[in-house]
């Protein structure tokens, strides 16, 4: 008979309501709840001769006590020592169970935890460094990106649904990814925000919050009458007021927020993994799917770029990749410039427009704008030329240039062809060709552009 149902066994410990949740555990991580001091005692007992007969050592120095606060309002109630063997069990303030942080209150577990979760993932993301995760000379974007999703975000997101950060603390989870993914893309951190989700695809951090309590409640749901949990779910649902902390009141406000229905009827009838998905997370998906192609079109420096927004899918234009380490060092401009983040000198006259003219250095003809720097400026013709001529006749060739009827087309068909171009697989390698051109023409004119500039000021 293992340990866990002879605990089980004895009655004694921590009850929620009627049912008995006195330990929990996995593999060699096991966890003793009680109110009273005798009853946790007799469970330490029965850990160690359990111990004993399977001759195996309980770890003094991590075998720790942790006194929780039962409300706001009370202290922590003073206790005795507990006894392991012979040993006082050290009392201590935080401890690391199932490899989430336990502290004496449920709103410090949940800041110690997401604190946590911020520096591993930041270590995450150093240790990645050597594999490539930087932007000069490193990897190509679409594969960090991959690195992050697959190493770096579980770390940022684990056991979530389990301490339930309230809304700041989700906030802080948002702005590592944010801060991450800017620099990932080398763009800057004044870049719009929504930007950030279209080009990657990923989820905001309160949407994956969402999805991983729902998740986990379903998981509840289709555990069995007799499991501990389904059985506290149950307690909770017929106890518990909405003003109530516990768990359960995280799970319902999110059913009434994506229209999801009755809890009982999850209760009654769990979904499989396929209902789930396409139940459940196809609706939470597409709350944020509109928010954010809502909140994006009110941005005024995503005007350029094609906001849809698809999620768990990359933006046409980094679904390109590259084709070689030359190419990685060409994106940075390419995604200042599709971001609307690319400096020029009408967005450094608008901080400051009596000392700087909004008028371009090089050929002192007209504002430099967007367009002007991508079409018009006859000091960078020289270079612009040649690529836009290949350029044309790529467009030519998938009979586009008919849409392309002014300059500001043509400059928005430069920074964002995936707006016109269709996503059909026959056209696969004429974009890759595009996209390949088009870095190009912007590296050489950032080039030139900045020669030119460095020359004037030098005079
Ligand atoms: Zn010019």
């Amino acid at each position: 008979m293992s340990l866990l149902d002879r605990l089980a066994d004895t009655g004694r410990g921590g009850r929620i309501g009627t049912v008995l949740a006195n330990s929990s555990a996995c593999a060699d991580d096991v966890c003793l709840m009680g109110r009273d001091h005798t009853d946790v005692q007799l469970m330490i007992n029965m850990s160690l001769s359990f111990a004993n007969e399977e001759r195996y050592l309980l770890q003094p120095t991590k075998t720790v006590a942790l006194n929780i606060k039962p409300s706001k309002r009370t202290t922590i109630p003073k206790s005795e020592c507990f006894k392991l063997g012979e040993i006082n069990l050290n009392h201590v303030d935080t401890s690391v169970h199932l490899g989430i942080t336990r502290t004496t209150s449920v709103c410090e577990t949940a800041e110690v935890n997401v604190d946590g979760n911020i520096s591993k993932a930041r270590r995450a993301l150093y240790s990645l460094l050597g594999a490539g995760l930087h932007g000069h000379n490193g990897l190509d974007h679409k594969s960090m990106l991959d690195l992050y999703k697959s190493f770096v975000l579980p770390v940022l997101t684990y056991g979530i649904e389990i301490f339930t950060p309230n809304s700041t603390l989700i906030k802080q989870l948002d702005l590592f990814q944010r801060k991450t993914i800017k620099q990932i893309l080398s763009l800057p951190n004044n870049a719009a925000d929504p930007c950030v989700l279209i080009l990657t695809g990923l989820l905001p951090i309160e949407a994956l919050y969402h999805l991983k309590i729902l998740n986990f409640f379903n998981n509840i749901c289709g555990q069995k009458e007799s499991s501990i949990e389904r059985q506290i779910v149950v307690r909770q649902l017929s106890v518990k007021s909405g003003k109530s902390s516990s768990w359960i009141n995280c799970v319902l406000p999110l059913l009434v927020k994506y229209d999801l229905g009755d809890v009982d009827d999850y209760l009654q009838n769990p979904l499989n993994k396929s209902q789930w998905r396409l139940k459940v997370h196809k609706t939470v998906v597409n709350y944020w799917k509109e928010y954010i192609d809502r909140i994006a079109r009110t941005y005024s420096s995503l005007k350029y770029m094609n906001i849809q927004y698809s999620p768990g899918k990359f933006h046409p234009l980094i679904q390109v990749g590259c084709s070689s380490a030359l190419e990685v060092t060409r994106l940075p401009t390419r995604f200042r410039l599709l971001t609307g983040t690319y400096v020029l000198q009408v967005n450094r006259c608008r901080f400051n427009q009596y000392a700087i003219s909004a008028v371009c250095p090089n050929c002192k003809v007209e504002d430099e704008t967007v367009e002007h720097f991508l079409l018009h400026c006859s000091a960078l013709e020289q270079v612009r030329a040649p690529v836009m001529c290949r350029i044309w006749n790529l467009l030519e060739s998938m009979d586009l240039t008919k849409q392309v009827t002014s300059p500001a087309l043509l400059a928005q068909t430069l920074i964002d062809w995936s707006i016109i171009v269709p996503n059909h697989p026959s056209y696969r390698d004429k974009m890759l060709m595009l996209e390949f051109h088009i870095r190009r023409l912007f590296f050489h004119l950032h080039t030139t552009r900045y020669r030119l500039y460095k020359e004037l000021s030098g005079n």
